[in-house]
């Protein structure tokens, strides 16, 4: 019997919840191999939003001061209306939010992200043991003995006394564990193109969205637009959701052009236009919008998933990545006190921790996939009344959201912030 300080765990996947879990592990004293299928370790060009709940968990790895540096604070959310781009509501972010949650609403370049959390997972000075890393690892089959084995598509066995399948929405993990199918296509699609933040603050009809930094959403018929700065505002993030093209059920993802992303909002309030119009084609692309049903079976005896791989969610709330950060806090803190005779139990505690609260955050961006996209009518009008006369408490409430996860980390709960340097 080992204690925790050697056991071996195996993380399939070397995404932005791979790596979370990756560093929390080591933090506890846990020996981490990830397995990441790509050449290179990396994410993609596009901007990510944690909210308070992730940046807690973020800070509560030691990260606050490398974030930091990296990340843009918008002042506020604003909800728009697509028509005339008339703001419905407007809700304070900044310091409003560090004082409610005791962690700020951040946005990054996911790439500048990942790197970050890469960055501490080999740091030779950080706490617990320097992180392993494989890349070209891309795992076809699992052993799920007694000491699971995560095997490559080039013959390699990497044998853990805990594996975690990390591995993204069609995780490889969860097919070899035999898990249901819960895979569903929301028949949406997101374009999400990177703009030049000059040129938005050059032209005097979106200026406005460099004047002070916002987090945006804006509500049309069968559509919605989310837009933020990142880089300190060096470049302009934008999701865009539509109708999908047929193909991308298949496909998943293609490039596209600024053309058709005008296009897709065609009749929209000018700026809408103007702001979109500013991408260049290598900038765009589309993706199929894919999410997972709700589903609590996340563990098989010494085997766990996490994040996308066991709750892959719409991104109409801005939680797959920070979901599964909250993931990682949790399965450090149950893996970090046992034996390896105690981790299958580990495991299931874990899951039971936090399979009710991640499913809650797939069924809110669910919901939202129709309270965005309501057509102008009676709805509509109740929609945005409820969104202006919000008062902190109510169905449009972030507060069960933002507060976090339930964690027993003293280091996490004593946090004040701003901390460190
Ligand atoms: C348009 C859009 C906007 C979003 N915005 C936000 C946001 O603002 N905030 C937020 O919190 N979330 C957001 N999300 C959700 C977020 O991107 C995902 O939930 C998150 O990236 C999931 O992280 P993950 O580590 O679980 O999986 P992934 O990011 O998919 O990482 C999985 C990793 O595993 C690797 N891999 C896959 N298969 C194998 C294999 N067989 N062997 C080895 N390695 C493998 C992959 O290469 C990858 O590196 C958004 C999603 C979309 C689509």
């Amino acid at each position: 019997m080992s204690t925790s300080q050697s056991f071996r765990a195996v993380i399939v996947g070397g995404g932005l919840g791979g790596l979370t879990a990756a560093l929390a592990l080591r933090q506890r004293g846990i020996r981490v191999t990830v397995l990441e299928s790509a050449p290179d370790m990396g994410e993609i060009g596009a901007g990510i939003q944690t909210a308070p709940n992730a940046s807690r968990v973020l800070f509560g790895l030691g990260l606050h001061s490398a974030l930091r540096r990296i990340r843009t604070e918008p002042q506020d959310q604003v909800r728009r209306r697509w028509s005339d781009g008339r703001i419905i509501a407007q809700l304070p972010l900044g310091a409003r939010l560090v004082q409610h949650y005791g962690a700020p609403y951040w946005q990054y370049h996911r790439a500048d992200l990942h790197q970050v959390l890469l960055n501490a997972c080999l740091d030779p000075e950080g706490a617990g043991p320097v992180i392993q890393v494989r890349t070209s690892a891309g795992v076809t089959g699992i052993d799920n003995c007694d000491r699971p084995a995560a095997v490559t598509a080039a013959g390699d066995r990497f044998e853990g006394d805990v594996l975690v399948g990390a591995d993204g929405i069609r995780s490889a993990v969860r097919d070899a564990l035999g898990f249901a199918d819960t895979l569903v296509f929301s028949g949406e699609m997101a374009y999400r193109a990177l703009i030049d933040g000059e040129l938005i603050a050059a032209d005097p009809a979106t200026r406005f969205l460099a004047d002070r930094f916002h987090s945006t959403i804006w509500f049309g018929p069968d559509r919605h637009l989310v837009h933020y700065m990142i880089r300190g505002g060096r470049q302009f993030n934008v999701v865009a959701i539509a109708p999908a093209r047929p193909t991308l059920e298949q496909t998943w993802t293609e490039p596209a052009t600024a053309g058709q992303l005008v296009a897709e909002f065609a009749g929209w309030d000018d700026r809408v236009a103007a702001m979109l119009s500013k991408a260049k084609d290598e900038d765009v692309s589309v993706w199929a919008m894919y999410r997972r049903r709700r589903d609590p079976v996340w563990v098989d005896r010494r085997i766990a998933l996490l994040g996308d791989a066991c709750h892959a969610m719409l991104p109409y709330q801005a939680q797959g990545a920070s979901q599964a950060m909250e993931d990682a806090a949790v399965l450090a803190e149950e893996l970090g006190g046992v034996t390896t005779d105690g981790i299958a139990q580990a495991l299931r505690r874990y899951a039971n921790r936090r399979a009710t609260r991640a499913g809650m955050v797939q069924d809110a961006a669910l919901a939202n996939k129709d309270f965005y996209h309501l057509p102008d009518g009676p709805q509509q009008e109740e929609r945005d009344s409820r969104l202006r006369d919000f008062t902190g408490e109510s169905l449009v409430s972030y507060d069960w959201l933002w507060r976090g996860a339930s964690l027993n980390q003293s280091d996490v709960e004593s946090m004040s912030y701003p901390f460190g340097g």
